[in-house]
């Protein structure tokens, strides 16, 4: 996969955009002028493997809460402000992004005092256009269609250039998979800033993962992308997990432990759906970069658990586990996760 060159751009600690990794991104849940609860669960995605956060904006209170929010967290926050470009003005002093649809944050004039804000403080601005609130005038040229989309933020990006402000990012999301795939292919076609990725509302956890990882993962494959967000209705910390999956699958970045198994059948000498459970929940956070095959069976078995770092292959009494491809030892069926985390954790 070669990926598209983009501007790089810096979102406080974090750079994104050309050879800078894909970074994953998610949003908060709670009510931001609930401070520590909102600090709480970003801690949380953190810890998952979250690199930035947003936050929504949609009151003053929320505004007041971000400087406490942002002492307290290591990763880069995200304001997140429809309608009130005054929230915006203020947000910019304490986020190190904005994220605003300047199709509804007001008029040109009020747009340029945003683009000031974030000038003053040295932040970009992603722009984020969505289907679902295109200007009317071009939904009537062009219905609801990429191709509008792209008219829409090239408006848009037309006002921020004629500022001279190019600290910019974009995202263009429809809950349409084929839509969103295209119309990000025509920006990347004609435009250099750095693309946040994502399938709007696409659903619960079940039908949102699959919708996130053919949409997302089609354009990353193209080499299109430069921060990530699964949007799921389901807790953000299941948007972080999809996240990293869709990157480690496509092999674009590693993160941690990696499991393959088996889907299991008749031949199955172990619990390999349980035991593949426990062991996603017990190294979830784990930053070790190792792989693991669970195999049930002889069958493929012996092959899947030589590739990977460590495997355990079921046989009839006990189990077989192997390391860097060569038999070290039988083990007993009941202490097949614990054996693991133990390799794992180099014990
Ligand atoms: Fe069945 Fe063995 Fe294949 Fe697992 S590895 S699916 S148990 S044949």
């Amino acid at each position: 996969m070669i990926r598209k060159p983009t501007k790089e751009i810096k979102i406080g600690n974090v750079t994104i955009g050309n050879n800078n990794p894909i970074a994953i991104q998610s949003m908060t849940n709670t009510l931001t002028k609930n401070i520590p609860e909102t600090i709480a669960q970003i801690k949380e995605l953190q810890e998952l493997g979250c690199e930035i956060v947003r936050v929504s904006v949609p009151d003053q209170e929320s505004v007041n809460a971000l400087k406490e929010i942002k002492q307290n967290i290591n990763i880069p926050l995200v304001a997140d402000i429809h309608f009130d470009a005054k929230l915006a003005i203020e947000a910019a002093k304490y986020a190190d992004k904005l994220r605003i649809n300047p199709g509804n944050i007001g008029n040109e004039e009020k747009i340029k005092q945003v683009i000031n804000a974030a000038k003053e403080n040295n932040i970009p601005i992603r722009i984020g256009v969505n289907l679902g609130s295109l200007e009317k005038d071009l939904e009537k040229e062009y219905g609801l269609t990429p191709k509008a989309m792209l008219e829409s933020v090239k408006r848009q990006i037309a006002i921020f250039e004629k500022n001279d402000f190019h600290n910019i990012v974009v995202a263009l999301k429809t809950s349409d998979i084929k839509k969103t795939i295209e119309v990000n292919r025509m920006f990347a076609k004609e435009y250099d800033y750095p693309i946040h990725l994502g399938i709007t509302e696409a659903g619960s956890g079940f039908s949102g993962t699959i919708k996130s990882s053919i949409g997302i993962g089609t354009l990353l494959q193209d080499g299109i992308g430069d921060t990530i967000r699964v949007s799921l209705s389901a807790q953000p910390n299941e948007e972080v997990k999809v996240a990293k999956q869709i990157l480690s699958s496509l092999k674009i970045r590693k993160f941690g432990v990696e499991i393959t198994s088996c889907p299991t059948c008749a031949r199955a000498n172990l619990d390999v759906i349980q035991t593949t459970k426990e062991l996603e929940k017990l190294t979830e956070k784990s930053k070790t970069p190792i792989s693991i095959a669970v195999m049930g069976c002889a069958v493929n078995g012996p092959g899947e658990a030589k590739e990977a770092d460590i495997g355990v292959v079921g046989g009839i009494d006990e189990c077989l586990l192997y390391k860097k491809g060569e038999i070290i030892r039988k083990i007993k069926k009941e202490d097949i996760s614990k054996v693991l985390l133990d390799e794992i954790e180099g014990r």
